[in-house]
């Protein structure tokens, strides 16, 4: 039987400081956090125990590893201890999650009233959240304005106009186009960002206007990007900074490097040259202050996905399975973020003995997705052993654009059912990674 997180920590009364505030968080106080043994396939443990405790168990559901999260943090606050980060909420509103980072300070980049509510809604005060849509309808700017979001960006000379009706007090930093393509996964330059001919009348329309424009703001994509383009973005926001002084604006102070992290060894790579962008473009800028808005940083590692084997086709050597989520559902991340997912069965990681697995075999398997779209498939000529029906398959690092890009199509309802709450001690994720 798992340990409860909250009663192991009272009984040994060990409880590390920062765990306090993160299970008494809105948003995971009174919900079951299970402590996970510091063993290899801890994870695959207890995806097996809350199956075995309810057989019948809404399937797909997914696990959020709170550990995983504070690892993240505290590794952010040593390699960027000058950023602030703004969690973009889009990446996965799951409540829990947005507690937890709430709980280990972190602010909220927001990009609709939806959004901006499900922060407040968790007793976030509003003056952690930017409002980072460069582009907003009236009604979401007027709603911004009443619960007391202030700071926003924008991109065009339109946006100063309904910012000026709807809420003028509102700062706005300028996002700018960064000069360099990133090469990431998804990339945001073609949509959004002031192109360098453009920033002086964007600066001096809104100056015009009576709002203040404290600061700059980029992002230089999403997943994998070259974190060189770090380097040209910053120097740019710099010659934004200077071209606000000449045209005799207020000093700028706010300096956004927008998202684009992922969390493995490219993370440090990203803060090196982050560290050393804003020190020779910005070293000598007294009161800067500088902020981030990761997304899938947080988020990707720390979710896993559980699905069941709800159908399955034998043709000569090929299996053929369908799962009951896809990729209209929280798989959805294989069309829009170019993600390429893994899976493993339950039964080989949890109970290597299963007779299945014992002998190693495996077979050229496509794994469908449930609705009737041939499109919704989510693996192809991928190894797995025999399965059966109801067997599960387990995806790590299901966490980034997944649950919260998904769809109702066919009557499948996009996504998963529960998020189970675990933690992962710091000793338990370096087994893991051995
Ligand atoms: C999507 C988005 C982010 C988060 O991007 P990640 O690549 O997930 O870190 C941050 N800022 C803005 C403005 C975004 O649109």
């Amino acid at each position: 039987m798992p340990t409860l997180v909250s009663e192991a920590f009272q009984a040994e009364g060990a409880e590390p400081l920062s765990l306090k505030p993160v299970f008494s968080a809105s948003g995971i106080k009174g919900k079951r956090v299970t402590a996970l043994s510091p063993q290899e396939n801890a994870l695959t443990d207890f995806i097996q125990t809350v199956i075995a405790e309810k057989p019948d168990i809404d399937s797909p559901f997914s696990v959020l590893d709170l550990g995983v999260v504070m690892g993240l943090m505290d590794k952010w606050a040593t390699k960027l201890p000058t950023v602030q980060p703004f969690y973009a909420v889009k990446c996965n509103p799951n409540l829990s999650l947005i507690g937890a980072l709430a709980a280990l300070g972190s602010s909220f980049d927001c990009a609709s009233k939806a959004e901006i509510e499900a922060v407040l809604s968790l007793g976030v005060s509003p003056n952690r959240i930017i409002y980072a849509n460069p582009c907003k309808s009236e009604s979401h700017i007027k709603y911004a304005a009443t619960v007391g979001v202030n700071v926003t960006t924008y991109d065009s000379k339109d946006e100063v106009e309904k910012i000026r009706k709807c809420h003028p007090t509102c700062e706005l930093l300028l996002r700018i186009k960064p000069p360099q393509d990133s090469g990431a996964r998804s990339s945001l330059g073609l949509k959004y960002g002031a192109l360098p001919e453009e920033i002086p009348e964007l600066l001096s329309v809104a100056h015009a206007a009576g709002l203040k424009v404290t600061g700059v703001s980029f992002h230089i994509g999403s997943g994998g990007g070259d974190v060189r383009a770090y380097h040209g973005a910053i120097s740019a926001a710099k010659s934004v900074f200077d071209t606000a002084s000449l045209l005799g604006m207020p000093r700028m102070r706010v300096l956004d490097i927008g998202g684009g992290f992922t969390s493995g060894t490219a993370f440090d790579a990203a803060a090196l040259k982050i560290n050393a962008a804003i020190q020779s473009s910005f070293g000598n800028e007294e009161g800067l202050v500088v902020i981030g808005e990761p997304g899938r940083y947080f988020a990707e590692t720390a979710f896993t996905l559980a699905t069941k084997v709800i159908g399955k086709r034998v043709r000569g050597e090929l299996r053929e399975y369908w799962i009951d989520d896809g990729i209209y559902g929280t798989l959805n991340n294989i069309v829009f973020d170019y993600a390429t997912v893994t899976c493993t069965p339950l039964a080989c990681t949890s109970k290597p003995e299963n007779p299945s697995c014992m002998d190693f075999k495996t077979y050229s398997s496509t794994v469908f997705g449930p609705t009737c779209d041939s499109i919704d498939t989510v693996l192809t000529d991928y190894q797995l052993p025999e399965l059966q029906m109801n067997d599960w398959l387990v995806f790590p690092n299901m966490g980034a654009y997944t649950t919260s890009s998904g769809t109702n199509f066919n009557g499948f309802s996009s996504s998963v059912k529960s998020t189970f709450l675990a933690y992962s001690s710091p000793i338990t994720r370096e087994q893991t990674m051995l």
